[in-house]
């Protein structure tokens, strides 16, 4: 399994050469465990971009434990979060 500081290290190393898009593809075709981690809104927040922030959007949500604070309450899955990529 990929921590997320490692998956955060191989986005800057990558985005030195590509786009936030291109890492997202890469972290797709990798099949990196985060891509189906369950986050909460709260600890997903801060993954989003501000543009995203603004954006009041209806997702899918589910009762089930965050992977970041282990909580049990509503969580959805990291795709929401830019699987847990921070830009
Ligand atoms: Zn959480």
């Amino acid at each position: 399994m990929i921590s997320i500081p490692k998956l955060k290290q191989d986005f800057k190393d990558f985005k030195k050469k590509y786009s936030r898009e291109d890492f997202i593809e890469f972290v797709k075709q990798n099949d990196m465990k985060e891509i189906n981690a369950l986050v909460c809104f709260d600890c997903g927040r801060e993954f989003l971009t501000e543009k995203q922030k603004e954006r009041a959007g209806v997702v899918t949500a589910q009762k089930g434990e965050c992977y970041i604070c282990k909580d049990k309450k509503m969580v959805t899955s990291s795709r929401h979060f830019n699987y847990l990529v921070k830009t």
